[in-house]
C-alpha cells in the first residue's frame, strides 16, 4: 500500500473545480493544450532529492548504478501499463513547440489526463482509458465478464495480477507480464543481476537474484520474502506491485522502483525509539488493564533516503512511506515492511508545509516552524500506530477495536497515532532520549501541520482526525487564534492538552466504543468558520513536489 495521497486528490479536485472554464489553444502537433496549463504545472514544486551515499562500499555504489538503470526500465514499461497509446503520443508532445509546462505535466503524469482531476485530458481530447494500458480500450467490464463465464478456464489468467489483457483474432487473450515484457524484464533481471554481483551484503544479493528470477516467471513469492528479510543499507523496491492503476477492476499490478539508501544515523534513532516502546505502552495515561504489552512483533519500519524512483511510484502525488508487500500470504508468514522516504519528506515539508506556516501562523513567529520536529512526529506517529488497544474483550466476547468502531476507525486511530505521537516526544524528552529543542519547536510545527492535513478535507480519514484534534485543543486552550485569524500555540498547556486528547482516544479504542467515537465526530470534527478561513487562504501553495534526481543527470 502507499500513502500518499488520495487526499491531495480530493482537494485538487477543489481547487480546479473552482478555477474559471478555460478555452484551449490549438497548437501544431494537432493537439489542443488547456489553457491552464501553466498553473496545473505550477501545483508540483521542482525538487532535486539528494541523499548521502559517501558511507557505502564501493560494492554497493556500483550497485546502485545497476540499480537505477533497472528501476529505468520499470519506467518504460509503467508508460505503456499506464496508456498503450504512450510510445506513439510522446514524440508529439516531443516536438510541441516551446510549450514546457506541457512536456512537464505530460511526464508528471505518464499520459494526456490530469491525475489531480479525475483523469480530465490537458492534452488532446482523447478519453482516459479506465483500464490504463492493461485491457484493450474498445473493451467494456461487460464484454470482460462475458468472455469469463464462456471461458472459465480463463478466469485465473484474466484476473491475475500479472497479465496484460489483449484482442486477436479468436477474441480476448491474457498474456503473462513475463511474455508481454519479456525484452524489458530480460534487460531489468540483467541490471538486478549485476547489482546483485557487486554488493557485498548478502541479503540485498540474495533478493536481488530472487527478483531476477521472478521477472521470467512472474511468481515472486519467493523474492518478497527475501524482501522482508532484507538489511542493508541499500532499499530496492522493484517490480509489479500497486494496482490503483487498473480503473476497470483493480486487478492488475503497475512496475515501479524505489531505489534508496538508509542512513546511519537515522537507523541509530529508530532503533533508539524502537527500544522505548514497551516502555512508551506503559506510559499511556489509561488504567494498566487497557495497556497491551504484546504487540511488540510488529512490523519492521525503515528510514531511507530516495536514490531514484521508475514507473508507477513516480506518476502524480508522490509517496512518502510505503508498507510492502501486498502478498498476503508474504504477510502472514513475514508481516510487512513499513518505509518512511525521509528527503521526500523533507522536500514536501519545504515546499508545502513551510509556506503553510507562513500563512497560518501569526506573522514573525513560522521561524519556529523546525524539520527535525516535524520529522521526529512523523517517525512517532508511525511508531505509535503500534501501541495501545488492538485486540480488546468486550464482555467475554473476543474482538479487535478496527471492527468495533467501524467507518469511524481510521479517523481516530489517525487521530490517537498523532496524539500519541506528541506525547510520546515530551515522554522521551524527560530522560533525554529526545533533545529539548525538538520539544521547543514542536507545539508551532505541529500547529502548522494541522493546515497540511485539514487541507484533505474531514471526508478522509486524516483530515478528520486532524480537524478532531486541532478543535479538542482549542477548547483546552492549548491553541488560539489572534485577531488576524492566524493560529498558535500555548506550550506551555501543550502537553496537559495531550495527556487529555490520547487518553480519550485510548479509552474509546479500549472500550470498543463507537458511540463516544461518534461523539468525539459530532462535537470536534466540524471545520469551524476559523478553520475554513484560514483553510481558504492556502489555494496557492503547492499540491506536491515533481522529484530532480541527480543521479539521473
Ligand atoms: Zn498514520
Amino acid at each position: 500500500m502507499k500513502l500518499t495521497g488520495l487526499m491531495v486528490m480530493f482537494l485538487m479536485i477543489l481547487t480546479v473545480a473552482c478555477a474559471p472554464q478555460t478555452e484551449t489553444t490549438s497548437i501544431d502537433q494537432g493537439l489542443e493544450i488547456t489553457a491552464d496549463i501553466e498553473a496545473r504545472r505550477a501545483q508540483f514544486v521542482q525538487k532535486e532529492m539528494t541523499a548521502d551515499v559517501a558511507h557505502l562500499s564501493d560494492g554497493d555504489r556500483t550497485a546502485l548504478k545497476h540499480l537505477v538503470a533497472a528501476a529505468r526500465i520499470m519506467d518504460e514499461i509503467f508508460t505503456v501499463q499506464a496508456w498503450a497509446g504512450n510510445p506513439d503520443f510522446s514524440p508529439k508532445v516531443a516536438a510541441l513547440d516551446g510549450r514546457q509546462a506541457a512536456k512537464d505535466y505530460y511526464r508528471i503524469m505518464y499520459g494526456p489526463w490530469d491525475r489531480l482531476v479525475a483523469f480530465e485530458p490537458f492534452l488532446g481530447d482523447d478519453e482516459h482509458p479506465e483500464g490504463a494500458g492493461y485491457y484493450p480500450e474498445d473493451m467494456g467490464e461487460d464484454e470482460f465478464k462475458a468472455w469469463i463465464e464462456a471461458h472459465p478456464e480463463d478466469n485465473d489468467a484474466f484476473t491475475s495480477l500479472h497479465t496484460m489483457i489483449r484482442r486477436d483474432d479468436d477474441g480476448l487473450k491474457a498474456i503473462p507480464y513475463a511474455e508481454f515484457f519479456s525484452e524489458e524484464l530480460a534487460r531489468a533481471a540483467a541490471e538486478l543481476r549485476a547489482a546483485g554481483a557487486a554488493t557485498d551484503n548478502p541479503t540485498l544479493k540474495d533478493f536481488l537474484e530472487k527478483r531476477a528470477a521472478a521477472f521470467g516467471t512472474d511468481d515472486y513469492y519467493e523474492s518478497d520474502l527475501a524482501w522482508m528479510d532484507l538489511d542493508s543499507p541499500i532499499e530496492v523496491v522493484i517490480g509489479p506491485y500497486e494496482t490503483y492503476e487498473d480503473g476497470l477492476f483493480g486487478y492488475k499490478a503497475a512496475f515501479e522502483s524505489f531505489v534508496c539508501v538508509a542512513q546511519p544515523e537515522d537507523s541509530k534513532r529508530l532503533a533508539v525509539f524502537m527500544g522505548q516502546l514497551p516502555f512508551l505502552e506503559k506510559s499511556l495515561p489509561i488504567p494498566d488493564q487497557h495497556k497491551n504489552f504484546n504487540r511488540g512483533s510488529e512490523s519492521p519500519i525503515r528510514v531511507v533516503d530516495e536514490i531514484f524512483t521508475g514507473g508507477d511510484c513516480r506518476s502524480g502525488v508522490q509517496t512518502l512511506a510505503f508498507n510492502l508487500p501486498n502478498d498476503e500470504r508474504v504477510r502472514e508468514a513475514k508481516g510487512s515492511k513499513k518505509v518512511l522516504l525521509k528527503n521526500i519528506i523533507q522536500a514536501k515539508y519545504e515546499a508545502i508545509l513551510a509556506p503553510i506556516a507562513q500563512a497560518v501562523l501569526p506573522e514573525g513567529t513560522a521561524e519556529n516552524l523546525d524539520f527535525d520536529a516535524y520529522f521526529h512526529f512523523i517517525l512517532m506517529h508511525e511508531l505509535s500506530h503500534g501501541l495501545g488497544p488492538g485486540k480488546i474483550t468486550l464482555e467475554g466476547r473476543e474482538t479487535e477495536v478496527r471492527l468495533e468502531l467501524k467507518d469511524l476507525y481510521s479517523a481516530m486511530e489517525e487521530a490517537k497515532a498523532d496524539a500519541l505521537g506528541v506525547l510520546n516526544l515530551y515522554v522521551l524528552a524527560d530522560s533525554g532520549v529526545v533533545g529539548a529543542e525538538i520539544i521547543e519547536h514542536l507545539p508551532w510545527t505541529f500547529t502548522a501541520g494541522i493546515f497540511r492535513t485539514a487541507r484533505f478535507g474531514t471526508t478522509e480519514a486524516h483530515g478528520l482526525g486532524i480537524v478532531i484534534q486541532a478543535n479538542y485543543l482549542m477548547d483546552k486552550g492549548a491553541i488560539a487564534v489572534d485577531e488576524n485569524g492566524r493560529f498558535y500555540p500555548k506550550p506551555e498547556k501543550f502537553r496537559d492538552a495531550f495527556v487529555d486528547l490520547t487518553h480519550d482516544l485510548l479509552m474509546l479504542q479500549a472500550e470498543g466504543s463507537y458511540e463516544k467515537a461518534q461523539a468525539m465526530v459530532d462535537q470536534y470534527g466540524v471545520v469551524t468558520p476559523e478553520l475554513a478561513a484560514a483553510l481558504g487562504g492556502l489555494s496557492d501553495i503547492p499540491v506536491d513536489v515533481d522529484p530532480v534526481f541527480p543521479l539521473e543527470m
